[in-house]
């Protein structure tokens, strides 16, 4: 037995499915998932030594490439300085800071551990300041295993085909209004129905965890201008964009500014981070300064500040958003290539540093468009893939990330990569 297997067949004994998170299981491609040694810049080994060339980026944090010396050498220094003080640290105002002057949204922000915990603190607290109870969301968005947000979520409950999830009440449920992505007419509909029961529209301005779909023309315009004529709030989850887009997140990119955003994944550089913020008079409404209660232990960690600040600074200094469109479009578009020359039908969304390969020949536009692809293809090509030593999402609904780590000359070893696992097709 490899040594990936055996230690699998551990994992599974002592864990559910063997894994702390659902997707890792890499159950939808089939076969015993990968487990990871280490991973350095672009590249992830396995237990076995085997190297890949890194595409999930652990599923976004990781934008300036893994094990970052500059990253590595402020946990470290601030490791022997202690792990947790339960009691504010001058690093969390520095990110604070930082977040407050980099999103335009952000006036006043707070720091929790995920980007589940983000949301769900987000969500509370547009309740909490509206006094409503309803919340919009769009079928194939993914706002964390959050109760509230886990009906017709993307991402692992997509993979997974899993319509709701047992243990979320139905009377929990029932406070969820879902819609579908880029449908302006049908959320128009619903605020002339519900508006004034609306506590909040979420939604991924670009979405990612139903593979990357990105907004129609006016979609987040018609979104902006209902949650504004009905006093609901619009709550733009950018745990994926966030820093990943540019500096300012897909609101910056795109111009539409949110009552409040939640962040993750980039934030952290890798660390357990998330954090929400928004406008000063609905931030205020946070406990101790207002009545929503929300609180952490481990909330404003450290290391995962320090993390989080040098991430930032590094993103602030070189700029490598332009590098990263460049790079990814190649990469993109040399699958795009390889794919047409086999005959096999796909689209291909991209945006920035992430991207999906959809096989399907229909416009992917919302999950429904998504769900036509071919996850037995995906599943192939996943392995295929694996096998020659590349890294993608284990899931036909995720996206690919880049990382400044990436060089053209790991791409066009990537797409040689690819085109080899084709030709075994
Ligand atoms: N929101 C979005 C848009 C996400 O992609 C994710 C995770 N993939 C989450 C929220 C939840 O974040 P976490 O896994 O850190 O709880």
């Amino acid at each position: 037995m490899s040594k990936n297997a055996e230690l699998f067949s551990i994992a599974k004994r002592y864990m559910p499915g063997g894994v702390s998170s659902p997707v890792r299981a890499f159950k939808s491609v089939g076969g015993d998932p990968i487990i990871v040694e280490r991973a350095q810049g672009c590249k992830i080994w396995d237990v076995e030594g085997k190297e890949y060339i890194d595409f999930l980026c652990s599923w976004g944090p990781i934008i300036l490439g893994h094990a970052h010396p500059e990253v590595v050498q402020a946990v470290c220094e601030q490791a022997h300085k202690g792990l947790s003080y339960g009691l504010t640290n001058p690093h969390e105002i520095t990110l604070a800071t930082m977040v407050a002057n980099l999103v335009q949204s952000i006036d006043k922000v707070r720091f929790v551990s995920s980007g589940t915990e983000a949301v769900m603190s987000a969500i509370r607290l547009a309740r909490g300041y509206t006094g409503r109870n309803y919340v919009v969301k769009f079928e194939g968005c993914y706002h964390g295993h959050y109760d509230s947000l886990l009906v017709s979520g993307g991402s692992g409950v997509a993979t997974f085909g899993i319509p709701g999830t047992a243990g979320v009440p139905e009377e929990m449920a029932k406070l969820t209004l879902v819609l579908p992505y880029n449908d302006s007419h049908a959320l128009i509909e619903t605020f002339e129905k519900y508006g004034e029961d609306i506590a909040c529209v979420i939604l991924e301005p670009v979405a990612g965890n139903m593979g990357v779909v990105l907004p129609e023309e006016d979609f987040l315009k018609v979104i902006a201008e209902q949650t504004k004529k009905y006093a609901s709030l619009l709550i733009f989850d950018e745990v994926i964009t966030g820093f990943r887009l540019s500096l300012g997140g897909a609101q910056e990119l795109l111009g539409i500014k949110p009552d409040m955003t939640c962040l993750g994944k980039v934030l952290g550089g890798g660390m357990p981070l998330g954090a929400y913020g928004g406008k000063e008079d609905i931030m205020n409404k946070v406990s101790p300064e207002g009545p929503v209660y929300q609180a952490g232990t481990l909330s404003g960690n450290p290391l995962s500040m320090v993390a989080g600040i040098k991430t930032l600074e590094v993103l602030i200094r070189e700029k490598p958003y332009a590098y990263l469109e460049e790079l990814t479009q190649r990469l993109s578009d040399g699958i795009s290539d390889l794919l047409r020359e086999k005959g096999i039908p796909h689209r291909i969304n991209r945006i920035g540093s992430m991207f999906t390969v959809f096989f399907t020949d229909q416009e992917v536009k919302d999950f429904q468009s998504a769900k036509s692809s071919d996850t037995q293809m995906f599943a192939r090509f996943f392995r295929a893939l694996l096998s020659e030593g590349v890294l993608i999402p284990p899931s036909q609904f995720e996206a690919w990330f880049l990382s400044m780590a990436h060089t053209q000359e790991d791409i066009d070893n990537a797409l040689e990569r690819i085109k080899k696992a084709l030709s075994s097709l």
